[in-house]
Formats: C-alpha cells, structure tokens, sequence
C-alpha cells in the first residue's frame, strides 16, 4: 500500500515538473500555407461561418501570381477578418540547399514585406520543415516564433521558437485530422496546429490538399466541440513560458 501511495506522489509529482503550468484547455490553430487563391475564395467563407481565424503563411515574393493571394486579399484577412499573417520566405526556399547569403535575404526581405504592408510579423514557418542551427539564428533575427513541420504533442509552457503542427494531407479525410483532435483533446495537449495548404475538389496531384467538404466537416467538428481557434502569436502570448 505505502508503495502505491509513493509512486501516486512521484507521479504527481513528475507531471507538475514536465508540464511548468497546466493548461485547462485544447486550443486549435489554423494555419494555411504558401499563400493559394482557394484560401480567400473557399476556405474564407467557411471561416467566416464559424467565426474562426487562421494564420496566413505567405511567401511574399510570389504574391499576385496567376494561382496566388493578391495583396489586397492578404490585407483583408488581415485587417477585415482578424487573420495572423506569418513568413515563409520570399519564395519557398528550401534552406539547406541554397548559400547562407541567399537564406539571409530570403527571410530578412520577406520579413521587410510583411512590414511594409503593415500586417504583422512575429511568426515564421519553416519553409518544407528543413532548417540548421544557423538558420535559426538568422530566423530569430526577425522573428518571435517558429513552426516547424513536426507532428509534435504540445504541453504549457510551450516552446514558441518550435512549434509543430500537424499538416492536412490529400490522402486524409475530415475523420483523419478529427481523429487528430480527439486525441488532442484526450491528451491534454493545450495546442494542436492543423495546417491547410488549399483547399480544392480536385487534388490535381498535389499532396496537400483538402476538399471543400471536409475542409467545412473538421471546422463543424472543432466548433461542435467548443474548442477555440486563435492564432499562433495569440497562443504563444497566452501559453509560451
Ligand atoms: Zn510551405
């Protein structure tokens, strides 16, 4: 018996020194990558339906392009529908394969757009999840927070310089990623990061796409549940140590 109770005070004890303070509650992050026009006009109106908001990673140097969100609709999510807007590099980079001079205008410039459009710039995404030590140094010249692309379980206080997130793959359905959340949730994980690329009925041989349909199932799944949607820099304020 005493040693039932000694290891049910260890345990206690460990999980007060792994987890600093404890978070109540699963908070979602909706993050949506590389900047598609199907996030304005089909993931938009969705979000709008629940009154979510999402992070908007961006390569800035490819803005406007013929399959890309314009300026004026970055801003709009922005400053009209409350979205975070995040960096990426200018143009999808992948960095250990290019010279550290190129990495370090390819950030630094990209970050400088998101300033000169007026939209905020504390949080970066790795841009194919690949960085060295001195990427991140470089990174962290600019920015508060990172996200990584490690499907990673997230207990307060978090780490904001490595966030995972787990991305919504085209060979997912809206079951797969609710799955994700329920675990989540069962976890007491206080983070989960789902991140969209676009969102289209057709795959068209890309890996990381999300029908229309699921795309309306898993935001329905997370407002049923009642779990609250904010945005990376919002989380790292609230849950970062
Ligand atoms: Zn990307």
């Amino acid at each position: 018996m005493k040693w039932i109770s000694l290891f049910i005070v260890l345990l206690l004890l460990s999980c007060e020194v792994t987890t600093g303070f404890r978070s109540d509650k699963t908070y979602v992050i909706i993050t949506f990558d590389d900047g598609h026009n199907s996030i304005y006009y089909t993931a938009l109106p969705i979000m709008e339906e629940f009154g979510f908001r999402a992070t908007n990673v961006i390569n800035t140097g490819i803005i406007g392009n013929e399959i890309s969100l314009t300026w004026l609709q970055v801003e709009e999510l922005e400053f009209e529908h409350g979205w975070e807007t995040a960096g990426h590099t200018l143009h999808h980079i992948t960095l250990p394969t290019v010279p550290i001079e190129i990495v370090e205008y390819e950030i630094h410039q990209d970050w400088l757009n998101l300033i000169d459009h007026g939209l905020s710039h504390s949080t970066f995404a790795l841009p194919s999840g690949k960085a060295s030590q001195e990427h991140y140094d470089i990174i962290l010249q600019y920015y508060q927070n990172v996200r990584t692309s490690l499907n990673i379980t997230t207990y307060a206080p978090i780490d904001r310089t490595d966030l995972g997130y787990y991305p919504y793959l085209s060979c997912y359905s809206a079951e797969t990623a609710e799955a994700r959340i329920l675990q989540a949730v069962e976890n007491n994980e206080c983070l989960l990061i789902i991140g969209f690329h676009r969102i289209m009925e057709e795959t068209a041989g890309h890996p990381s796409n999300c029908k229309p349909d699921d795309f309306h199932k898993i935001m329905k799944f997370i407002s049923d549940n009642h779990l609250e949607v904010i945005t990376i820099n919002e989380a790292c304020e609230l849950l970062s140590g």
